[in-house]
């Protein structure tokens, strides 16, 4: 896919789109589960790109360390899937859009315990639990994963966060126990949650998750070689379109019309396939969950340069 002829070069357009979307004034929300989300400025904005010829771009704070919360839920659910050759993970969990806020009971309970898809927190806490099942503590292997894939030692948990989620895991727990009643968990409740909890705690900035995610765009080509094959690069995307940005995906994909994934801390990490991954964060949300600015300047990027999978 290329840039649409007329367009600027990458970087002057980044410089101007952290100009149009830097928030101004104090709008959206912060997680309220998660107190220490909530002291990060408003007005933080940066943006990255990695692209598969090599090269990053970035602007605005696209250095500095931010909560990547469920944006590391692409991350868990690539790497189960590189040990899943006979397809198991799929009996537990499904792939359709859920509809639904990321962290809601209704729906596991109606369905017997098998979450909509891996994105939303029931999926994401299974997904979880297959990991740990070879690899006990899940939350580091996922750490060094993504050190690998941005070449950086950069990410690092923040166990001040994690341990304030935790303290806050009430739903998490719920829907942990859901899902170990319905025999779709095979670790304790408590184990699973602890570690999902600190796999969402890990801080990284705009440029390491955008070359973190590059293999996405790379038919599963990452940094150290290959992450997952290039029809499971694919399908991670069709996921991340469907079902990356909650029950707010449909409007995502109407305004943005890329594959991405976002996170509490205000993070969405975006893939164009064959082309480049794009990491925008600002830190206040919308009512489901996604960041405000990030998704607007996703929209206005995508506009500018005709990146689309459409
Ligand atoms: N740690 C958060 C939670 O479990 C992640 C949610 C999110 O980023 N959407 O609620």
């Amino acid at each position: 896919m290329t840039t649409t002829l007329d367009a600027p070069p990458l970087g002057p357009m980044l410089d101007d789109i952290v100009r149009s979307h830097r928030p101004q004034r104090e709008a959206g929300s912060v997680p309220a589960h998660i107190p220490s989300l909530a002291a990060v400025p408003f007005n933080r904005f940066g943006i990255a790109v990695a692209t598969a010829a090599g090269e990053v771009f970035a602007s605005g704070d696209a250095d500095v360390p931010f909560s990547i919360q469920s944006i590391s839920k692409v991350f868990t659910l690539a790497m189960a899937l590189r040990r899943d050759s006979s397809g198991a993970l799929w009996s537990r969990v499904l792939r359709e859009p859920s509809g639904t806020a990321f962290n809601s009971l209704v729906q596991l309970e109606v369905e017997h315990g098998i979450p909509r898809n891996p994105f939303i927190n029931a999926g994401a806490l299974v997904v979880t639990d297959h990991l740990m099942e070879e690899t006990p503590d899940a939350a580091a292997a996922l750490l060094s994963f993504l050190s690998g894939q941005s070449g950086q030692a950069g990410p690092f948990f923040d166990v001040a966060a994690a341990a304030s989620e935790l303290s806050n895991s009430s739903r998490n727990l719920a829907l942990a126990h859901f899902l170990k009643n319905f025999g779709n968990l095979r670790q304790s409740a408590e184990a699973v949650v602890e570690n999902y909890v600190r796999q969402c705690s890990i801080m990284m900035t705009c440029v390491e998750l955008a070359k973190a995610g590059l293999f996405l765009a790379d038919d599963g080509r990452g940094a150290l070689g290959t992450v997952v094959s290039r029809s499971e690069a694919k399908r991670i995307g069709s996921i991340m379109l469907t079902c990356g940005m909650y029950d707010a995906a449909g409007e995502f994909a109407y305004r943005v019309g890329l594959p991405g994934k976002s996170g509490v801390g205000g993070g969405i990490l975006v893939i164009v396939p064959g082309h480049c991954a794009i990491c925008v964060w600002s830190p206040r949300l919308d009512a489901k969950g996604n960041s405000l600015a990030g998704s607007a300047a996703l929209a206005d990027l995508s506009d500018r340069t005709g990146w689309s999978v459409f």
